[in-house]
């Protein structure tokens, strides 16, 4: 039950964002910066943000060479060069936001594995190196030379995204969670929303019940949940990862694609972040549940031998899963809907760097 001091001042916002994740208080960030008088509202209905942001392998990344050639040939140059330019313009803008040191931002660069079965990949690295030439100079090069240097044995070339960076993912949350509310922006916690509208939504905590919030717009950052509120096009996919204890000796440092980045592999200091393999058990993945499995958990595990050769020995520390938003297309959707609502969603495996991007759009949207 709602008192009369809390319907008076508490419960009613200029915007109010559904979602902390990362897109949601990327939008809540712009938008403060541009109206530093709006009120403005994040409800998360976890004490935590509880999907993708604080889950993930911390790439800080615009995208591989077989990644970049397979989008080329699905959305044509035109929208492949704007996802890339849309990922590093996000980048720098967080980057700046937040500061290097507060993210764990670092200049840890990229390499992607390309098998034999990817060569036609391979002769169109002058192609895609052109296309992103104005935004990221000479992107892919190819460095096998360093293959036996990082202990790599598996089969394949290695090109590298000199550009790529790695983030501290729970650093970059707990410093874009302060940042924003440090600008005045009020970030609810246990605060699950059951309906949007265009001038309120409704709210559920454990204590009070049900009750609406009054706002003057919604701006939706549910990713893979919002079909729970509204008619998108998008569908969960989860993604399992699991940590290793530290490596003695381990060569390894930088993030590694595999596969198209099915497969995602990065050092956190002298451990091994590894995770993926969707692409093997796409059904079974396309769930909401926080899972993690035996038999995907136990493909990961002899996919990073066949990677580093059963030599390396490592032990894994820990395991867990979040869960991403996917779609026909690959863009992700940032529109005003029929209902007044306006959508900021569909991230895929890329948001960290895309997120400073859609929280400007957005903020122009509004403003
Ligand atoms: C295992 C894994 C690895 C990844 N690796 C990388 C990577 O290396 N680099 C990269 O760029 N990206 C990576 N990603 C993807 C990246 O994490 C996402 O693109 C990004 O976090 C999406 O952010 P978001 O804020 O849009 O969504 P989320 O982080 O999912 O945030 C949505 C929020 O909405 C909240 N919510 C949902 N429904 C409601 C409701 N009804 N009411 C209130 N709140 C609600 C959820 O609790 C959640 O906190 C990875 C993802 C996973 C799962």
């Amino acid at each position: 039950m709602i008192s009369f001091w809390e319907r008076e001042s508490l419960l009613h916002a200029d915007v109010v964002i559904v979602g902390a994740g990362i897109t949601g208080l990327s939008v809540a960030a712009s938008l403060k910066e541009k109206q530093p008088n709006h009120r403005i509202l994040v409800l998360e209905r976890s004490v935590l943000p509880y999907g993708a942001s604080t889950r993930n392998a911390g790439f800080a990344c615009f995208g591989s060479l077989t990644e970049i050639v397979s989008d080329i040939d699905h959305m044509g140059e035109e929208a492949a060069r704007e996802l890339l330019f849309q990922r590093w313009m996000g980048l720098q803008i967080t980057r700046k936001r937040l500061s290097d040191k507060a993210i764990g931002y670092e200049d840890a660069g990229g390499f992607e594995l390309v098998t034999e079965s990817s060569r036609s990949a391979i002769e169109r690295v002058a192609s895609v190196n052109q296309l992103v030439d104005d935004f990221l100079p000479e992107y892919i090069t190819n460095t096998s030379a360093r293959k036996t240097d990082m202990g790599i044995l598996a089969d394949g070339s290695l090109y590298s995204m000199a550009q790529e960076g790695q983030v501290h993912s729970g650093d970059l949350m707990a410093a874009l969670e302060s940042y924003v509310t440090s600008l005045g922006v009020i970030v609810r916690t246990g605060a699950e929303v059951l309906h949007v509208a265009s001038d309120r939504v409704e709210v559920r905590d454990s204590h009070r019940g049900t009750f609406d919030v009054r706002t003057g717009k919604v701006v939706v950052c549910t990713n893979a949940f919002a079909r729970a509120l509204i008619d998108v096009d998008v569908e969960p996919g989860r993604g399992q990862v699991f940590i290793t204890k530290p490596i003695e000796g381990l060569k390894f440092k930088g993030n590694l694609h595999v596969d198209e980045g099915f497969y995602y592999l990065r050092n956190v200091g002298d451990r091994l972040l590894f995770g993926g393999a969707r692409n093997h058990f796409f059904e079974q993945e396309r769930t909401h549940d926080f899972e993690v499995t035996d038999e995907v958990q136990q493909h990961l595990a002899s996919e990073l031998k066949r990677i580093f050769g059963p030599d390396l020995a490592w032990e894994v520390d820990q395991r867990w899963s979040g869960i991403m938003a996917f779609g026909k297309e690959k863009l992700p959707i940032v529109q005003h809907t029929d209902d007044g609502l306006l959508v900021a969603l569909k991230m895929s495996g890329m948001g960290i760097a895309l997120a400073g991007f859609i929280g400007e759009e957005v903020a122009d949207m509004i403003n």
